[in-house]
């Protein structure tokens, strides 16, 4: 077999990626007619594909690439881990290094008591850990039947069975059976497509509410925990109104209920804070993190524990019989403690609140002024904007849901910009280090596609 390489022909690798290699949330058979791009390397905030353009990655990956592309410390990082213990587990009565001062230093960067790391490869295992963990907790506690979790319609959690059960994404559910048992699921607080004649508030609320609602119709003694996402990603970058957090807490508090929050997006800076929860107001028991754990640069996830929940699974006389060949895997720990020592010495969350947030955040809500946009938000280095055909009543299209944020999305990739869609949603994440300068790139690129999309359907 001939070696494959960044030097073949773009038709020859979309021809062998399309007959051996099944890619995830995609239709394959259409994609095979179409071509992959095929991305080769990337520096900064851009991406090479192929056929040699540049791209701007307006989503730092899949939301993950948070110290931007090329960092040649990681790889020497890595390099030497490999050499030095290229794998060891932490079963069984054994620790290492890397593993030890990863958990110690995001031990140090978590708020409150959160004090203890479990690991896991990626936020989908890390979800499922924490399936297992408060159930656990319960259990230990005497009380097995509070085992119910708590969700959100349309929110994500990742696409492991336990993932993409705590998940409330309709198209995942619609395929093998899901949810698994014991996982409810209340509605999003997504004003803009959902909150009708109501101010933000006062939906932030009465969503907040369906929370109590639902633990009263379960029963406090069957309800185990609640999940969030700080703010929803992958469902849209949907920011809850403000009234909506505060809510959640007061209720989980008056409940006993244990809150899990997802941070696998909002961790690590993305919100301009070291995590969501703190920009949010929230005081978790539990949080999920993964993707900027290591800026992508390696898989590792997991589950960040307080006191409480740690001290009562750990103390309870038995093991927690649980944990996966990669948990706290040595390279992968080594690039994670280094990206997060990267973070801090290169003042990047001071970049995103005072020099990249505020200045995407005025040239984002520029974009209300064209015609199909008619709401533009942004916390830290996450934004979306809603596409509508009325700004006044936020109608939605009359179109099938998602054929112009669709089209918006293709123009944006032929004018070497990743931006995302969801529905009709248009949604950015870019690399926490991005400049003003390339700023500009991005907006330039988006109003192009905008103007393009909106030429179409005029
Ligand atoms: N949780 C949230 C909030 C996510 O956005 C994701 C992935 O996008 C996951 C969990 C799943 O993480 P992974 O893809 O690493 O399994």
């Amino acid at each position: 077999m001939t070696t494959i390489t960044n030097h073949m022909p773009t038709k020859e690798l979309q021809a062998l990626d399309a007959a051996h290699h099944m890619h995830p949330f995609t239709e394959d058979a259409a994609l095979a007619k179409k071509g992959a791009r095929i991305i080769t390397r990337g520096k900064g905030v851009f991406l090479t594909d192929s056929e040699g353009n540049e791209i701007l990655d307006g989503m730092a990956g899949l939301w993950c690439v948070n110290l931007g592309y090329g960092r040649k410390e990681l790889a020497e990082v890595a390099a030497r881990q490999m050499e030095e213990l290229c794998y060891y587990n932490t079963f069984f009565q054994t620790s290492h290094v890397p593993a030890i001062a990863l958990a110690a230093k995001i031990a140090e960067l978590a708020p409150g008591d959160l004090n203890h790391v479990f690991y896991a490869g990626s936020g989908s295992e890390a979800n499922d850990t924490n399936i297992r963990l408060v159930r656990r907790y319960w259990d230990v506690k005497g009380k097995p039947e509070k085992n119910i979790i708590i969700s959100r319609k349309n929110a994500y959690h990742g696409s492991t069975m336990g993932g993409a059960s705590l998940g409330g994404m309709s198209g995942m559910h619609a395929q093998g059976g899901l949810p698994i048992p014991n996982i409810a699921h209340i509605n999003q607080p997504h004003w803009y497509a959902e909150g009708g004649d109501m101010t933000p508030e006062e939906f932030g609320l009465a969503r907040a509410r369906e929370l109590e609602a639902k633990i009263e119709e379960l029963g406090a003694d069957r309800v185990a925990a609640f999940i969030g996402e700080p703010i929803q990603g992958a469902g849209g970058v949907i920011v809850p109104p403000s009234t909506y957090w505060p809510e959640i807490q007061r209720i989980c508090d008056k409940y006993g209920i244990l809150l899990i929050a997802d941070e696998v997006i909002t961790g690590f800076g993305r919100t301009g804070n070291w995590f969501g929860s703190q920009t949010m107001g929230i005081k978790p028991h539990i949080m999920t993190i993964a993707k900027g754990l290591s800026s992508g640069y390696a898989p590792i996830g997991g589950s960040i524990i307080c006191d409480e929940v740690y001290n009562t699974v750990a103390g309870s006389g038995d093991d927690f019989n649980h944990g996966y060949t990669y948990s706290g895997h040595p390279v992968a720990s080594a690039v994670a403690l280094r990206n997060l020592e990267m973070l801090e010495e290169e003042n990047v969350l001071d970049h995103v609140r005072n020099v990249a947030h505020p200045y995407l955040m005025e040239r984002w809500q520029g974009l209300t002024d064209h015609p199909l946009v008619g709401e533009a938000k942004l916390v830290g280095l996450m934004g979306s904007i809603a596409l509508t055909p009325n700004k006044e009543t936020r109608a939605k299209f009359a179109s099938d849901a998602g054929t112009v944020g669709y089209m918006t999305r293709e123009r944006c990739f032929a004018n070497n910009l990743v931006m995302r869609h969801v529905g009709d949603r248009m949604i950015i994440s870019p690399p926490l280090v991005i400049k003003p300068s390339e700023i500009d790139i991005l907006i330039e690129r988006a109003t192009r596609s905008l103007d393009e999309a909106y030429a179409k359907i005029k």
